[in-house]
């Protein structure tokens, strides 16, 4: 995978955020940066035909004309919270598509039997953008900089799963990544 692909998704979640006047070290409200996009977030319970749970889906072109977020109702609120992330990063990379669905997106990437491989880059860019407009990749460092290893990496995970309210297997993605690319 071509790296600039995650990149700019990272870069796009960056100055979106940038725009907000959001505290640093703080949680993202997901749902004010959609608003601010015009984008309705509605939650429900859907299902496609074979009967499987849709995580989130996002439609350019709901009631009014304006684009919709739906995510799933039955879903903890951390995972809505990226769901939420992870459709606004469709809509600011693949907005050329007029109805994304997601299912069990956090694994599609890894199914290439059942999705193809520009599927797939798209649901890795749209994870990317998630991480990085949920936990910014400068305070997580930072966070990681200035904690370890004073403390165990457990800690450090629940301090972030907590500061951002995302889930733990979030930030220890995140974290990761992070430390991949040191
Ligand atoms: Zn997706």
């Amino acid at each position: 995978m071509s790296l600039s692909v995650t990149r700019a998704a990272k870069k796009a979640a960056s100055e979106l955020l940038g725009q907000t006047n959001r505290a640093r070290y703080s949680q993202v409200d997901v749902k004010k940066i959609a608003a601010a996009l015009n984008i309705d977030v509605i939650e429900g319970e859907f299902r496609v035909e074979n009967g499987k749970d849709v995580s989130g889906l996002i439609k350019m072109s709901g009631k009014n004309g304006r684009p919709v977020i739906a995510v799933n109702t039955k879903e903890k609120p951390q995972r809505k919270r990226f769901t939420i992330a992870h459709e606004i990063g469709h809509f600011m990379l693949h907005g050329n598509e007029q109805l994304h669905i997601d299912q069990d997106f956090e694994f599609a990437a890894f199914r290439d039997s059942t999705s193809s491989l520009a599927t797939s880059l798209k649901e890795i860019q749209a994870n990317q953008f998630a991480a990085e407009l949920l936990m910014p990749s400068d305070e997580i460092q930072e966070i990681i900089r200035s904690n370890f290893p004073k403390k165990d990496i457990t800690e450090i995970i629940n301090e972030i799963s907590k500061t951002y309210n995302v889930s733990s297997l979030a930030a220890t993605i995140k974290i990761s990544a992070l430390l991949g690319n040191a």
